[in-house]
């Protein structure tokens, strides 16, 4: 008889070497049944004994969280192969054994084939290859797959093992009072009514049950409805308890003992490091202190503030010669070219569209080069290792730590590259509730729109308001995360072990790499994109103009204003620049004459397509402070929030006749009517919570396979900052 054996382990933990090392040529390579995983497989003759071998997907655990965790749990359930070869990664025990246990506790005959020991040897582990074996009761063999060492004692086992394939006892693992008292009910009931036990494991199939495992429940269903819902109920009385007496899971309390029992095994003396030559001994040391309880979160609020300041300490200096430089295309512009549509379009569509998006490409460009540090270093995954309890408890994972900063939660990411960041999460809940809530983030464009409304309102307390800011955007991330997890979204957390990486010194070259990708993820988007949503908006506040007459009549106060002065009054006014020094007359009649050209700019604006749809939304907007101008400025920001600031800019510029020093947004915000800090601080928790930017929305339905997700977070995100921005001027006012 032929013996079908499973090849499985983790990914990177040497199985396809092996399985070469196996077959050699006799391989045949072709998909799962209904699936795009690649299934492998061959022959191995061994001693005239003929051996089928089947690659399984590389998985870290049988939950079937993921694809490959499932086909490789339909191939052992369904298909039934004789036994399994474990490959472990010798150097990564513990996390490896996780799958282990889980093997063993389905009962599978197996051998484990202990891989890379030269890899562990070099780091100075070693592993007690006798007493792993009499712990598990399978036999261990040592293997460098690499190299072929140990596929003879390894094929031996398998050869032996197959000759005696029945009796193997599942492993029982302990997994504490409640949870054992709850199995072993269950387990009676399962044998009692040989429920699947031809061929499952009783204890492992109430295991799944208690761990809520769907395939396994549907499974049960179709085979015996009436004792898969004694099951069921079962499991919701314990989870139910447990959930009240302890705020915690079955699942979560499996995952726990599983490690307990790793990590105990090692303890008793599987694992030997030889710390004298351990290589990693540097990375465990850190670890020891960055990961502490205490000094831990102060080295990270330490690092993060490093970052802030890095970054904003030396963006400033670009960001300001490049905000010079538009400045002064802006002037060549305005003296070499002749009044008229065009020159408006170039001017305000086109220079300011796109200063508005490269002067912050330096605070940007830093900002990434620091999260990339962070990375590259190993740090970040500590981050995330610390902070995952935290998160777990707002239903998302401690990698979402990572999206969450790439976004702008310490300040000025970009929610594009921090989508794309998502894709480490395993669990497609976890992922969605991270993508959905990451646009709550303070991105590098929202930035600059506080930076005026807080020189504005709060010039003394701006690192004040910053702070809190951040915090808010953080608070009301989780929770939104906490609420869809819990409504739209619900699951338990998937167990999922986190890697922790040695750490090592970045080099630039993967630094410029990770730094770049993302900063062009940014400008891809914000280039072209932005250029033509400017001149679009442009175009929108400028037409249609006002009627002839309406300006023929602004055009006579000018006249008239002028007529009222003496003659060398005026010619001094006209002579302009060239002395500098104008007299007190002079400067009062300018200043009438800006207030007429500021009158008409408002009527022009007021009457444009922009200002109507503006005026159309002040019927609701009116709640949280915002007139029809702030309304322009927010439509535009659903297309980009880089157009924010530059729609308010013209919005409220009304007279753009001079732009003196004193012509600066934050000055003319502080004198517009109807403006004042509630309305700033209104306006902030608005911009903070709205819907993404088109781009982000566009990304959101790309990763998350549907529209709908997109539309939902546009229309929930602006129904949230609506309701809070409403809440918060309200209380203002009321105060
Ligand atoms: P898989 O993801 O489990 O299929 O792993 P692979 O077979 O692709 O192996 C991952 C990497 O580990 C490859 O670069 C192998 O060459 C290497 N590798 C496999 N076995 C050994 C070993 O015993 N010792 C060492 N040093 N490297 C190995
Ligand atoms: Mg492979």
């Amino acid at each position: 008889m032929e013996t079908t054996i499973a090849l499985a382990g983790n990914p990177n933990s040497g199985k396809t070497t092996l399985f070469n090392l196996l077959t050699g040529a006799h391989q045949h390579v072709g998909n799962y049944p209904g699936v795009t995983v690649e299934k492998k497989q061959g022959m191995c003759v061994f001693k005239d004994q003929k051996f089928h071998i089947v690659d399984l997907p590389g998985t870290y655990s049988l939950s079937p969280y993921s694809l490959e965790e499932t086909v490789a749990r339909d191939f052992l359930v369904i298909e039934k192969p004789s036994m399994i070869i474990n490959i472990i990664d010798a150097s990564n025990l513990e996390r490896n054994l996780f799958l282990t246990l889980q093997f063993l506790e389905m009962g599978f005959p197996m051998c484990i084939a202990l891989n890379m020991m030269d890899v562990a040897k070099g780091r100075g582990i070693l592993v007690d290859t006798q007493k792993l074996s009499t712990f598990l009761n399978v036999p261990v063999i040592p293997m460098v797959a690499r190299s072929g060492a140990g596929k003879e004692l390894l094929m031996q086992s398998a050869a032996k093992l197959s000759e005696k394939l029945s009796n193997t006892k599942p492993l029982k693992i302990s997994y504490g009072a409640d949870i054992d008292q709850a199995l072993s009910k269950m387990q009676e009931m399962i044998e009692r009514n040989g429920f699947l036990t031809d061929d499952l494991p009783s204890r492992w199939l109430a295991l799944k049950y208690l761990e809520g495992d769907d395939q396994v429940k549907k499974l049960g269903r179709r085979h015996n409805p009436d004792l898969s819902a004694v099951l069921e109920e079962i499991s919701h009385d314990l989870s139910n308890h447990l959930e009240r007496s302890m705020d915690t899971t079955a699942e979560a309390i499996i995952g726990e003992y599983r490690y307990g029992f790793i990590r105990s095994l090692i303890a008793q003396g599987v694992v030997q490091t030889d710390s004298a030559r351990k290589p990693f001994y540097f990375s465990d040391r850190l670890d020891r202190v960055l990961t502490h309880r205490i000094f831990g979160p102060v080295f990270l609020a330490a690092a993060l503030l490093g970052l802030y300041h890095f970054t904003f300490t030396f963006s400033q200096a670009p960001v300001e010669w490049l905000e010079k430089a538009f400045e002064y295309i802006r002037q060549v512009a305005d003296a070499g070219l002749s009044e008229g549509p065009l020159k408006s379009l170039l001017i305000s569509g086109i220079i300011d569209g796109a200063g508005g998006v490269f002067s912050f490409v330096p605070l940007i460009m830093l900002m990434f080069l620091g999260i990339a540090i962070l990375e590259d270093s190993g740090y970040l995954a500590r981050v995330a290792f610390m902070l995952d309890r935290i998160f777990r408890f707002f239903g998302l994972h401690g990698n979402s730590v990572v999206a969450y900063i790439i976004s702008g939660g310490i300040a000025g990411g970009c929610a594009v590259p921090g989508i794309m960041a998502t894709r480490t999460l395993k669990s497609p809940k976890e992922r969605l509730a991270t993508m959905l809530t990451l646009p709550f983030m303070n991105c590098g464009a929202k930035l600059p729109v506080f930076a005026v409304l807080i020189a504005a309102f709060f010039a003394n307390y701006k690192t004040t308001v910053m702070v809190l800011v951040t915090i808010a955007a953080w608070l009301v991330a989780l929770f939104a995360a906490r609420l869809f997890r819990s409504t739209i979204l619900p699951g338990e957390a998937a167990p999922f072990v986190m890697e922790l990486p040695p750490y090592h010194l970045p080099t630039p070259k993967g630094l410029i790499i990770h730094m770049w990708e993302r900063t062009w993820q940014y400008l891809k988007k914000a280039g072209p994109v932005i250029l033509a949503i400017s001149v679009i908006l442009w175009a929108m506040m400028s037409y249609p103009q006002l009627p002839a007459a309406t300006q023929q009549a602004f055009e006579m106060q000018k006249q008239q204003t002028i007529s009222g002065f003496a003659p060398d009054i005026i010619h001094e006014l006209s002579m302009g620049g060239e002395t500098g020094n104008f007299s007190a007359a002079a400067l009062n009649l300018q200043e009438q004459l800006n207030l007429i050209d500021s009158r008409e700019a408002g009527e022009a604006l007021k009457h444009s397509v922009a200002g109507k749809i503006g005026t159309a939304f002040e019927k609701l907007s009116v709640y949280a402070g915002f007139d029809w101008r702030v309304n322009i400025a927010l439509v535009g920001g659903v297309a980009a929030k880089e157009v924010i600031i530059s729609t308010m800019g013209t919005a409220y510029s009304l007279g753009n006749a001079d732009m003196e020093e004193d012509g600066r947004l934050s000055t003319r915000l502080r004198s517009a009517q109807g403006f004042d800090s509630l309305t700033a601080i209104s306006l902030i928790v608005f911009i903070m919570f709205y819907s993404p930017c088109f781009i982000s929305v566009v990304c959101i339905c790309r990763e998350s396979g549907s529209w709908k997700w997109g539309a939902f977070s546009m229309i929930f995100n602006t129904a949230a900052a609506f309701i809070l921005a409403v809440t918060v001027y309200q209380l203002g006012l009321f105060f």
